[in-house]
C-alpha cells in the first residue's frame, strides 16, 4: 500500500511526523508538504508562480518533499507529476485546531485531503481541537481506522474528516460517525490602531456551533467523541436542485 502524507502545518510540525510514526508497517509513506504553514489554505492552488520541491529527510518515510505551495498543491504534484505512484491513502494532519462545521471550508488540511480524493485516492484529514493537548490519542486512532479500514474486503473510495477533541486521552468518551455542523464566530474581528493612527483588522473571534441538533460534529466534540465525518467534493444540492427543477423560477 501506498500512502502519502501531507499537511497545512508545515512539513516541520509536530503532527506530520505523528502521522507518519504511527503508520509504520502500514505501507511505503512518502510525504510532500508545505515548506511553511498554510493554514486556512483552504483548497487554493498555486498558478502564477512556479512551485519548488525539495527533497528532504523526513524519518519513517520512504521519500519526502518540502514544497513552495500550497497544501492542495504538495498532494497534486506528488501524484500528477508522478512523484509517487498514485497512493491508495492520502492522509493530512495531524492538524493543530479543530476543523469541525463550515470551518472545513476553509481548512488546509482538508483541501489537502480533497485533493487527494480528486486525485482518485482515498483521503483521511485528522486534526487535534485543542493545541494544548497531546496528539498520541490522534495518531493511536488513525492507526486503528487506517487498519479497520485496510481490513474491509472492497475498500471503498473515500474522504473522511477526523477530529480529536480537547480532552486528555482518559477523558474522551469513544468516537461518533457524524455530519458536518454550522460553526460561526463572534466578534469575529478585533480593530487595533497601527503606530500612524490607521485601523488595522486581526481575525480572532470566538467560535459557536448552530445547527447543533447532536448528530453534527461540532456536537460529538463537545460531549468528548471523536468525530468522524464523511466529506465529499460534490456541493451541489440536490434537494434544491430537485425543487428548481419542477418549479423553476426563472422566466423562459
Ligand atoms: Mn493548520
Amino acid at each position: 500500500m501506498i500512502i502519502l502524507v501531507s499537511n497545512d502545518d508545515g512539513i516541520q510540525a509536530k503532527g506530520i511526523h505523528l502521522v507518519v510514526e504511527a503508520l509504520q508497517g502500514l505501507g511505503d509513506i512518502y510525504v510532500s508538504a508545505p515548506d511553511q504553514e498554510q493554514s486556512a489554505a483552504s483548497h487554493s492552488i498555486t498558478v502564477n508562480q512556479p512551485l519548488r520541491a525539495k527533497e528532504v529527510e523526513f524519518p519513517g518515510a520512504v521519500k519526502a518533499w518540502a514544497v513552495s505551495g500550497r497544501p492542495a498543491d504538495c498532494v497534486k504534484l506528488a501524484i500528477e507529476h508522478n512523484f509517487i505512484e498514485k497512493p491508495d491513502l492520502v492522509i493530512s494532519g495531524i492538524n493543530h485546531g479543530a476543523n469541525i462545521g463550515t470551518d472545513i471550508l476553509y481548512s488546509g488540511t482538508v483541501g489537502a485531503a480533497m485533493e487527494g480524493y480528486l486525485c482518485g485516492s482515498s483521503a483521511i484529514a485528522i486534526s487535534q481541537c485543542s493545541k494544548k493537548v497531546s496528539m498520541d490519542y490522534g495518531a493511536a486512532f488513525l492507526r486503528r481506522l487506517v487498519e479497520g479500514w485496510l481490513e474491509q474486503a472492497d475498500r471503498p473510495r473515500i474522504m473522511l474528516n477526523v477530529n480529536i477533541p480537547p480532552l486528555p486521552a482518559e477523558e474522551i468518551k469513544g468516537f461518533r460517525w457524524t455530519r458536518q455542523g454550522w460553526r460561526w464566530y463572534k466578534n469575529a474581528f478585533e480593530e487595533r490602531q497601527d503606530p500612524h493612527g490607521k485601523p488595522y483588522y486581526w481575525l480572532h473571534g470566538d467560535a459557536y456551533d448552530a445547527d447543533d441538533d447532536g448528530d453534527t460534529d461540532c456536537s460529538a466534540i463537545a460531549a468528548g467523541y471523536v468525530s468522524v465525518t464523511p466529506l465529499h467534493n460534490d456541493m451541489c444540492d440536490h434537494a434544491a436542485l430537485a425543487r428548481l427543477a419542477a418549479n423553476s423560477f426563472i422566466k423562459e
